[in-house]
This record gives C-alpha cells, sequence and structure tokens, in this order.
C-alpha cells in the first residue's frame, strides 16, 4: 500500500491527531491555509467521493462538523469551509477520501474558487437532466 493516509493510520508516519472515532480519523494539516485547518478521514482506505461508502462517508461529515463547531467555538473562527477534492481533475492529491475542516477568519486571504455569475438557461437545465437521472 502507498497511501500517505493509510500510512498514518498505521501509524508509520506520525500526525497531530485531534480527533478519532471508530470510523475516522481527523489530524492538523501540515500545509495549513488557516490556523486550525485539519482533515478527516476514513479508517477504511477509499479513494475518493464517488468510492467511499456511506456509513464511513456519513462519520466523515459528523466528524468535520463536531471539528467545525469546536474552531468556531474554541478558536475564535467566524466560519469555516469543508473541502473535498475528488478526482485529480478537482485537485485531489492524496487519493484517500479526506474532508479539510478549513477556520475561516476576518482577513485570512482566502479567496472564492470561481467567478459567481448568471448560468446560461439551457446548460443548467440539460445538466439539471442529467443529475435527476
Ligand atoms: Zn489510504
Amino acid at each position: 500500500m502507498d497511501c500517505l493516509f493509510c500510512e498514518i493510520l498505521a501509524g508509520r508516519i506520525p500526525a497531530t491527531v485531534v480527533r478519532e472515532d471508530d470510523r475516522t480519523l481527523a489530524f492538523m494539516d501540515i500545509f495549513p491555509a488557516t490556523p486550525g485547518h485539519c482533515l478527516v478521514i476514513p479508517k477504511t482506505h477509499a479513494v475518493d467521493l464517488a468510492a467511499i461508502g456511506a456509513e464511513d462517508l456519513a462519520a466523515c461529515a459528523l466528524a468535520a462538523q463536531d471539528l467545525a463547531r469546536r474552531a468556531l467555538e474554541g478558536l475564535g473562527a467566524v466560519g469555516v469551509n469543508l473541502v473535498n477534492s475528488c478526482r485529480a481533475g478537482a485537485w485531489q492529491t492524496v487519493f484517500h477520501f479526506h474532508l479539510h475542516v478549513i477556520p475561516r477568519y476576518p482577513d485570512d486571504g482566502m479567496v472564492l474558487p470561481w467567478t459567481p455569475a448568471p448560468a446560461d438557461v439551457d446548460a443548467l437545465r440539460d445538466a439539471a437532466a442529467i443529475l435527476r437521472g
């Protein structure tokens, strides 16, 4: 296995753990976007959002909520972003599902990664039809 996060789970690579339960582990991101930025991972390897099992995904979401509350209450964050990158085309670089929990602070330098603009109505309807299945 050549997975960085599985190595952390196995204790072969150190991490600053902040939360653990039966299904998840959370630890500080060593390349933080803001102070308190941490990652939540499932203990069972899953490559990405498309591959993770429902129970592990739910457990990761609940762990992220818990950490978001701690950041809001304890770190003085004024907000929190949860970020998941699914596949290389969406910036995923470690191929073990993870949720970034990013506390936000006034003037923290974070910027919205897209430019809001009105949708093309036909393209919106076409995509919606596909997403409805
Ligand atoms: Zn892994």
